[in-house]
């Protein structure tokens, strides 16, 4: 894994097998950026979302916070960094498309579900509660799950409230609602090494197909 003085020699490998073998992409994404996908992804290092959707530097703007959690404008601090994050992106970049990304085995999740094991981390407490809707719902919804499957449930449902939570914001409603802002609930199973994508119409997560030769 890597330590401090391994990451000073991986930007140097960078610099050789990247920035030197493809100047003149770099020297044209050195004049700014044009990103067209916003992402918002959990802070985990398992899933960093250029590496997990295969892109190059300047294709997505990442917004990452403990597990995916978009705090709706009522519950917004003064200096939040994910919605000024947000809105740089929508405003500025003009993005079109939104996603938020949860994942299984969040630690952010499993924090909101067993509160006794971050009683006395304040920000981390405070933070996950804002998910706490989606583990009231799901409860409601499916009183019989639990344990994993309960877990789940919750990392999915806390995905679908970050979308609820975007649209608490005017400048992303009126964006979705002019068409030009589209929004996606992805939830990333490390397990199995398969993404699925919230479908509104069947009200569901549908794992991605994959192509035939990678489907083993
Ligand atoms: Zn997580």
């Amino acid at each position: 894994m890597a330590r401090f003085h391994e990451l000073v020699s991986g930007f140097h490998a960078f610099r050789s097998e990247y920035l030197s073998r493809d100047k003149a992409f770099f020297q044209e994404l050195a004049r700014g950026q044009s990103p067209k996908t916003l992402v918002v992804a959990c802070c985990d290092s398992r899933t960093d979302p250029a590496i997990v959707l295969g892109c190059k530097p300047g294709e997505l703007f990442v917004v990452r916070s403990i597990a995916a959690i978009v705090p709706d404008e009522a519950n917004a601090g003064e200096h939040d960094a994910v919605v000024a994050a947000l809105e740089y992106g929508v405003k500025h970049l003009k993005i079109h498309d939104i996603v938020v990304m949860g994942h299984s085995n969040c630690g952010g999740i499993f924090g909101l579900l067993h509160p006794e094991t971050i009683a006395n981390d304040r920000y981390i407490n405070r933070w996950v509660s804002l998910a706490g809707p989606a583990v009231r719902r799901i409860d409601h919804e499916n009183p019989q799950a639990q344990g994993e499957l309960r877990c789940r449930l919750c990392e999915e449902g806390a995905v679908l409230l970050s979308i609820e939570n975007l649209l608490s914001y005017a400048w992303i409603r009126s964006a979705v609602e002019a068409g030009s802002l589209c929004l996606h609930a992805a939830y990333y199973d490390l397990h199995r090494g398969m993404l699925a994508l919230w479908n509104s119409g069947t009200e569901d997560y549908e794992e991605l197909a994959l192509p035939a030769a990678a489907a083993s």
